[in-house]
């Protein structure tokens, strides 16, 4: 078993079997205190095999479970693209302070803040198990998406490897897939994704919605900066292989100036992005406590207006949410991307018990369906070309 000498009181350290990928800054709270080392998890977790920490990843514990079951079914009326999910991890250590995820940690009597970031869920024997269901005669070979829930390429897949089975099993068995991350770990993968391709439909999709490397460091820590990720999707790219943006969250007065989308849509045509996908912040409950701290905190001349702009509630206002459609459409056209593309992992939560389970109509402003192609899947026009428009430059609504 991997990180034997690793298990909670026991901490020894495999350092360089460690993912290569390093975040940028340490898990912290909002109250800009680095998180403490977790007490050992005694938490009843459904299969679990063992409890682990290293000082590579500071004040993370990773619970190894066996999971019985790996293919979940997205709710009946569900507005996503797809019907089955797949999420090998539970809780990321990105810790995007705005990861709407984050109230399912609730389910496994984690919190949904720093136990979001921290106390990491993995399922050890997910590519097994997968092949397994896969073998079931009643397995139809839907489309299967991955990072719906949580991000798949997050730090431990770097040491845990789970990705590369579970594509295997996916295009072995002739299932279509497509991933969504914000992990450039994913390079490691591009091989076994492009011989994917030649098997099943495959679809890449990369989560980006801001070019400022410092906002970025703030706001979502423990991911790869801005321009690792514009480096992936040229190398997506390069590699033949298509690739959407999600462009979530668009974040009101901090990253949706003139400036900063023209940045995006700019750097993302320039990194030959197949598609993008834009939208506002979206706050529910669950997030919106842990993102109006953070607020506070790093921006508090900026937290009246959040309450007002939400309400109190997990959209930005409509005549926010209008104003930005509109400038998204116009730096998208300027840098020549048409239509959208994808989903997001922000956007789905797999527990049933979560009402809010359902893709929000209107929480992604201009989202169209990933269509899928042999090789082509997730991709949509974008003709690379900056089509120009003459629009003029619409100031921000008065509201706030
Ligand atoms: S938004 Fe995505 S990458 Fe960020 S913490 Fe949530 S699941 Fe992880």
């Amino acid at each position: 078993m991997r990180w034997d000498a690793q298990a909670l009181n026991a901490q020894a350290v495999d350092a360089e079997a460690l993912n290569a990928e390093t975040p940028r800054t340490g898990t912290q709270a909002p109250d800009g205190q680095t998180a403490p080392l977790p007490a050992p998890a005694l938490l009843p977790l459904a299969g679990l095999v063992r409890s682990v920490t290293t000082p590579e990843f500071a004040g993370v514990t990773f619970h190894e479970v066996t999971a019985k079951s790996v293919l979940n079914k997205v709710a009946a009326g569900s507005r996503m693209p797809f019907e089955w999910t797949i999420n090998p991890y539970r809780g990321c250590s990105h810790a995007c302070v705005y990861c709407f995820a984050r109230k399912t940690h609730t389910y496994l009597d984690f919190d949904a803040g720093l136990d979001f970031d921290s106390q990491v869920v993995v399922k050890v024997n997910a590519a097994e198990v997968l092949r397994r269901e896969l073998a079931k005669p009643s397995w139809q070979r839907h489309q299967v998406a991955l990072g719906t829930n949580t991000d798949p390429y997050q730090r431990a897949e770097g040491r845990y490897q789970l990705m590369p089975g579970i594509i295997r099993a996916l295009a072995d068995s002739g299932t279509p897939l497509s991933i969504l991350t914000k992990g450039t770990l994913l390079a490691r993968d591009i091989p076994l994704l492009k011989h994917a391709a030649t098997q099943v439909p495959v679809g890449v999709g990369i989560s980006l919605a801001m070019t400022d490397e410092q906002l970025s460091e703030a706001v979502e820590p423990g991911t790869p900066g801005p321009r690792a990720r514009l480096k992936l999707i040229s190398r997506l790219r390069e590699a033949g292989l298509p690739c959407g943006v999600m462009a979530m969250p668009i974040l009101p007065w901090l990253s949706d100036s003139d400036e900063a989308l023209d940045s995006l849509f700019g750097s993302l045509a320039a990194a030959g992005a197949t598609g993008v996908s834009a939208g506002a912040l979206y706050l529910k409950p669950g997030t919106r406590e842990w993102f109006m701290q953070w607020i506070a905190r790093e921006h508090p001349q900026l937290a009246g207006k959040y309450r007002r702009l939400y309400g109190g509630g997990s959209y930005a206002s409509k005549e926010y949410r209008a104003w930005l459609a509109g400038r998204v459409r116009f730096f998208k056209a300027r840098h020549g991307f048409i239509g959208s593309t994808g989903f997001s992992h922000e956007d789905i939560d797999q527990d049933p018990r979560d009402e809010e389970a359902r893709y929000p109509a209107g929480s992604l402003p201009g989202s169209a369906r990933i269509r899928h192609g042999r090789g082509t899947a997730g991709s949509v026009g974008h003709s690379g070309t900056g089509e120009s428009a003459a629009e003029p430059v619409a100031a921000q609504p008065t509201l706030f």
